[in-house]
């Protein structure tokens, strides 16, 4: 299969790096051509301000709402934030094809960073992964259409809403890439 990365800031590479062990192609995707030939599309952690800007800039805001109609897309802490709904402090709209608000940074500061265990249900089942919280996001509201499948104690920290999944954390920067495969595999 071929997966999308976009790749306009952030952690583009090693989501790229995740996808290519577990044995597909991964592209990184800078314009609307090149989405055009992937079957999914991962959006990175990064920095969401800077990642909603070049979406703007580089006129990628249609063409990302289109895909998300008909692919699976998965965003990942800044990718969650470029997802949902929460404008608030963005110098453009998030994509809003996610229906959840969203605070930024409300783990803190660089320095708050952690990795501990989460909780996810995939492929029906729970499994227990490490996550790593860089300035993460916390989901403050989900609509009606959005199921949690992830848990850092009680906070929810992976949604899926049809095709789309988004974490939290960052599932790309340990060497287990479970939640890529069942992204691949199962949405
Ligand atoms: N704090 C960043 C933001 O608001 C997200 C951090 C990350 O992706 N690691 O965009």
């Amino acid at each position: 299969m071929t997966i999308g990365v976009l790749a306009l800031q952030g952690d583009y590479f090693k989501h790229a790096q995740a996808v290519q062990r577990l044995g597909h192609d991964a592209i990184y995707v800078k314009d609307s051509a090149t989405l055009a030939a992937c079957q999914k599309l991962i959006i990175p952690g990064g920095e969401s301000t800077t990642i909603i800007r070049l979406i703007e800039e580089l006129e990628l805001r249609n063409a990302l709402l289109d895909f998300a109609k008909q692919h699976s897309i998965m965003g990942t802490c800044a990718g969650l934030i470029v997802l949902a709904n929460t404008k608030e402090g963005l110098p453009f709209p998030p994509l809003g094809v996610l229906d959840v608000e969203v605070e930024r940074n409300a783990y803190g500061r660089q320095i708050n960073s952690f990795v501990d265990s989460v909780r996810l249900n995939l492929f029906d089942k729970m499994v227990e992964m490490e996550g790593v919280f860089i300035r993460a996001p916390k989901i403050r509201k989900m609509g009606k259409s959005v199921k949690a499948i992830g848990y850092h104690k009680e906070v929810v920290v992976a949604v899926r809403q049809k095709q789309i999944l988004a974490v939290s954390f960052h599932p790309e920067l340990t060497e287990d890439f479970r939640l890529h495969q069942y992204f691949i595999e199962a949405i």
